[in-house]
């Protein structure tokens, strides 16, 4: 006979994680598959994880080494092949614990101990497990088919947290097939000892930095960017590109990476790290038009699986939107359970939170910004070049023949002359104005 459980979770990511502690503590059964040998083996992502919704559950994670550092560096440089022109925001008046929620992450070890945090609270795990379909009857879901003898179980409600590749989603009816177009994030962590990582990046005790890197330099100018986080003893070191760009390029993606790490900005950074740990993963691009229903009959879809990510050069969130999304899915669950009502209904109401929630509201409004990204690949290949010339060109100490020093004046005129020339003051406002409309419309 066929196992049976109230809530059959997919995936142990973030998302499915606080949904399985919250369902459990809640004193329903949960079963959550993994296909990896643990939680967060398999999962990548750049590397800062964003705690609001953590610190509501788990208000003393900071002191539980499940994640690296706090952010108090931000900084955005464009790069050409030698130059590079940087925009940083310190923040050092922000409070601990939490800081500006901001911290840097493993997933090999933030999974894990969020995973353990559902089984402390009564959920049950099981690793190295794939799962390949949801069993559905007479329209509705009713369990999910696992890779594994004995492999059905039987659940009141499956969620489908199996990440942006969700084939748990798609097998359901409730997302057509994967989107042609795919990001590829590759990143390698390499390790030097903390006291290195703390004098390199002016960083105090637990302090962090992130780096992210738009431009020739760092992508090649395609669409794309670079980064650099810091951990405790190891720094995070990738990027991502959409595929098509990519191939464009004709070069291999650890090829690229070493380019990037090659760098003449980046490697003074890098200088002595060992290389520890190299992934690459796909991720399809969803538009509005790719997303699935968050909830059918018996069934709901939460975080990378229900699209929620904002990965636009300026931020790379979505562990966070995942949380929240599970939060609210088990909320409702709970709600479903006490009526005895697991329809697309009455699980309806995650749909309807989620829509008001930051996550989609973020997801919606930074869209706009990653589809103007692609079609105004200037962004990229041209202005960063662009500015770093003119920072050049300003901040140039010339002697002139007669052993004196280039006044300012000429240097200004010079400025002056490239924008006109060059940049092209109308197709630069004309850039700026459809990237703000794309911002906040
Ligand atoms: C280039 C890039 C950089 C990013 N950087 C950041 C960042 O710095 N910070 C941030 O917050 N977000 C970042 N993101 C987004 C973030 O990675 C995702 O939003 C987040 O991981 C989604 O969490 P999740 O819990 O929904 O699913 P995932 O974290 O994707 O977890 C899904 C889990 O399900 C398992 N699984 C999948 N299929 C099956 C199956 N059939 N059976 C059993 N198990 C299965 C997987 O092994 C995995 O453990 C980035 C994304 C990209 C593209």
């Amino acid at each position: 006979m066929a196992e049976r459980c109230d809530v059959a979770i997919v995936g142990a990511g973030p998302g499915a994680s606080i949904a399985a502690y919250i369902l459990a503590k809640g004193g329903l059964e949960v079963i959550m598959f993994e296909r990896g040998d643990y939680p967060g083996s398999k999962a990548m992502f750049g590397g800062v994880l964003y705690t609001t919704v953590l610190s509501k559950y788990f208000p003393d994670f900071p002191g539980a080494n499940c994640v690296e550092r706090h952010i108090i560096e931000k900084r955005f440089s464009m790069l050409s092949e030698s130059n590079e022109l940087a925009l940083s925001f310190k923040f050092l008046d922000f409070e601990p614990p939490y800081y500006n929620h901001s911290f840097t992450a493993l997933r090999a070890i933030f999974d894990r101990y969020l995973a353990k945090k559902a089984e402390e609270a009564g959920a049950v795990l099981v690793t190295q497990t794939v799962v390949d379909e949801v069993i559905a009857s007479e329209g509705r879901v009713v369990g999910v088919r696992a890779r594994r003898e004995g492999g059905e179980v039987l659940a009141n409600v499956v969620i489908a947290a199996d990440g942006a590749n969700s084939l748990i989603a798609q097998s359901a009816g409730l997302r057509g097939e994967l989107p042609l177009s795919v990001i590829l994030g590759v990143k390698e962590v390499v390790s030097l000892p903390r006291e290195v990582i703390e004098d390199r990046f002016s960083l105090e005790g637990d302090e962090g930095a992130a780096y992210e890197y738009l431009g020739g330099g760092a992508v090649r100018g395609a669409m794309g960017a670079g980064f650099l986080y810091t951990n405790r003893d190891t720094i995070s070191v990738g990027y991502g590109i959409p595929l098509g760009a990519l191939k464009a390029l004709g070069i291999q993606p650890d090829e690229l990476l070493n380019e990037f790490k090659m760098h003449p900005v980046v490697r003074r950074l890098l200088r002595g790290t060992t290389p520890e740990e190299y992934s690459a993963h796909l991720i399809p691009e969803m538009t509005p038009h790719d997303l699935p229903h968050f909830v059918g009959d018996g069934i709901v879809v939460i975080g990378g699986a229900a699209g929620l990510v904002n990965a636009n050069p300026l931020f790379h969130e979505g562990t966070n939107m995942a949380m929240a999304s599970g939060v609210m899915a088990a909320e409702t669950i709970l709600q479903a359970h006490k009526a005895g009502n697991f329809s697309a209904k009455a699980l309806e109401p995650y749909a309807s939170r989620l829509r008001e929630s930051f996550a989609w509201q973020d997801y919606d409004r930074y869209q706009g910004l990653t589809r103007m990204a692609e079609t105004h690949p200037q962004f990229f290949n041209k202005y960063p070049y662009e500015f770093i010339k003119l920072a050049r060109k300003l901040f140039s100490v010339a002697p002139t023949d007669d052993g004196m020093q280039v006044p300012k004046r000429a240097l200004e005129l010079a400025v002056a002359d490239h924008v006109l020339a060059e940049l092209g003051l109308m197709s630069f406002g004309l850039d700026l104005l459809d990237a703000a409309k794309a911002a906040m419309f």
